[in-house]
């Protein structure tokens, strides 16, 4: 690595370009084209490139970001205090399904070892998922978990983990409310993740107000009724055969084992690419995100549709300054109509709580470079790559077939991959430039570092570094196809993420947009 003053400009319209040296550049710094430091420029963060006056337009990414609230004089430290940040975009008079890209050509002959299903999707994990109506069973069902795992899964060594699914729903809740839809069917969905094989068991209280026949309903789930009668297995605590607190964990161990011997029989078997299901996020970004692992994540994603392979874009909040790129990109009409309705419905749902888009960017976003939503979600967006988006998902819904789909989640990295995981994902990846350990115990994470300093610092949290585009010593394309490789290893289950391999498990955060009592 060279200490040479570095900077990074995303377009050649742009008239502030990123500061890319670690630790930053001092006042004086002098690059290659003449332009010189009037002040310390941490990494990360933008230099005026030419003299902007006051309420002047600031443009990266060939996007105006904000306007100068002041004269900014070239070599100046453009930080957020000196931008105004735009209006959102309006949602009427949009783009839709207007860009008519040539097809990408298709990607053949990659493959990885999967557990194939019995409704035809793939797990990458052979998971026995415990799903809970309600959070009042989740120290009962914790203790049992820990009995399984010590005193069952070793004699069930196909079996990856066990895993309860806890969370905070159930009860004390206006289940009759229209948008409890969300966190019940994200809670059935996620019970029907490809990852657990369809072995669906339950752990219920007895008198909460998710009854189990409302969260798994007979008839309208296939996995479960492959299992032959249609019937659910469901523990209840408050069952009258239950005497003492023993006798529940035991009826959670009895049950559990009926699902681990079926889930010890299955086998991963060769399966073609196109059975991915990726869901892509980040969180704890700076200026990198968008620079180096992001467009990384967007030519991977790209590689994966090529495959014939899902992946899932979300984060409402980080793609709405972007809206009339995506119902551009929408396959049709009802796509387009789509993307617009879910990012209406989010904006009403922000209103409510007297915000707007703005209220997404953190204090570490900032000091990593991002001025605004306006940046951060332009740096965002390119996780989608450039295929067309063929489905948009309402929160909570399961994927209906394969392709770019946008799947509408708020961005709360523990909130997004919850939904992600409803929808169906097999495998995760995670960007981030501040850094975070996140991880999830139902589907391996990838976490990708923006920098290289983060990723030297954390080279035993992060799976992939990034920042090596930055640095010049590696292209987009290069680390696209490397994760795109990992991806493969990951899925069939010959490589761990360190997420993995440290257990890092993030709790599932359901999103009630609903009144609780
Ligand atoms: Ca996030």
């Amino acid at each position: 690595m060279n200490s040479t003053p570095r900077r990074i400009r995303m377009h050649e319209a742009d008239n502030v370009a990123i500061v890319a040296n670690d630790g930053g550049l001092a006042e004086g710094a002098a690059f290659e084209d003449g332009l010189v430091l009037r002040e310390r420029v941490p990494q990360g963060h933008k230099v005026a490139l030419a003299d902007i006056p006051a309420g002047g337009e600031v443009r990266r990414y060939d996007v105006v970001i904000g306007r100068a609230l002041k004269d900014i004089r070239a070599g100046s430290w453009v930080h957020e205090r000196l931008l105004a940040m735009p209006e959102a975009a309006s949602l009427e008079g949009l783009p839709m399904a207007t860009a008519k890209s040539a097809p990408l050509a298709p990607l053949e002959g990659y493959t990885f070892e999967g557990y194939r299903n019995a409704d035809g999707s793939v797990g990458t994990r052979n998971i026995l998922a415990i799903t809970q109506t309600v959070q009042c069973v989740a120290g009962v069902t914790d203790f049992a978990v820990d009995r399984i795992r010590k005193e069952l899964l070793p004699r069930y060594p196909n079996v990856d983990d066990v895993v309860a699914l806890e969370h905070g729903y159930g009860c004390g809740v206006a289940i009759d409310a229209p948008d409890a839809v969300v966190p019940i069917r994200t809670l059935r969905n996620i019970s029907l993740n490809p990852n657990f094989g369809g072995e669906v068991m339950v752990v219920s209280l007895g008198c909460e107000k998710l009854q189990p026949e409302r969260l798994l309903p007979p008839g309208s789930i296939p996995l479960v009724d492959q299992r032959g009668d249609g019937s659910l297995d469901v523990v209840r605590l408050q069952d009258d055969a239950h005497v003492g607190f023993m006798s529940m964990v035991e009826s959670i161990m009895r049950q559990a084992e009926v699902h681990l011997k079926k889930l010890d029989a299955r086998r991963r078997e060769t399966v073609p690419a196109s059975e991915l299901v990726v869901g892509v996020q980040c969180g704890g970004s700076d200026a990198f995100s968008g620079v180096t692992a992001n467009p990384a994540v967007g030519f991977c994603s790209d590689l994966l549709v090529r495959a014939g392979a899902t992946v899932m874009f979300s984060e409402t909040t980080e793609v709405r300054d972007g809206v009339a790129q995506l119902t551009a990109r929408a396959t049709t009409p009802a796509v387009a109509e789509a993307v617009v309705r879910e990012m209406a419905w989010y904006d009403a749902y922000l209103q409510r709580g007297s915000v707007d888009r703005s209220a997404n960017t953190a204090p570490g976003n900032k000091a990593g470079g991002l001025s605004n939503i306006v940046e951060k979600a332009m740096g965002s967006i390119v996780k989608s790559g450039t295929a067309p988006i063929s489905g948009v998902l309402a929160p909570g819904e399961k994927l209906p077939h394969k392709g770019l789909f946008y799947a509408a989640t708020p961005a709360s990295d523990f909130i997004c991959g919850t939904l992600q995981l409803a929808a169906g994902m097999n495998l995760h990846v995670f960007t981030t430039g501040r850094g975070t350990p996140y991880g999830l115990a139902e589907v391996p994470v990838i976490k990708v570092a923006t920098r290289s300093d983060l990723a030297r610092r954390w080279h035993d949290l992060m799976d992939v570094n990034a920042g090596v585009i930055a640095d010049g010593e590696a292209t987009i394309e290069d680390v696209g196809w490397q994760l795109f490789r990992l991806m493969l290893e990951v899925a069939s289950g010959r490589r761990k993420t360190w997420a993995e391999q440290w257990k890092l498990h993030n709790a599932l955060v359901l999103f009630n947009p609903a009144p609780v009592t």
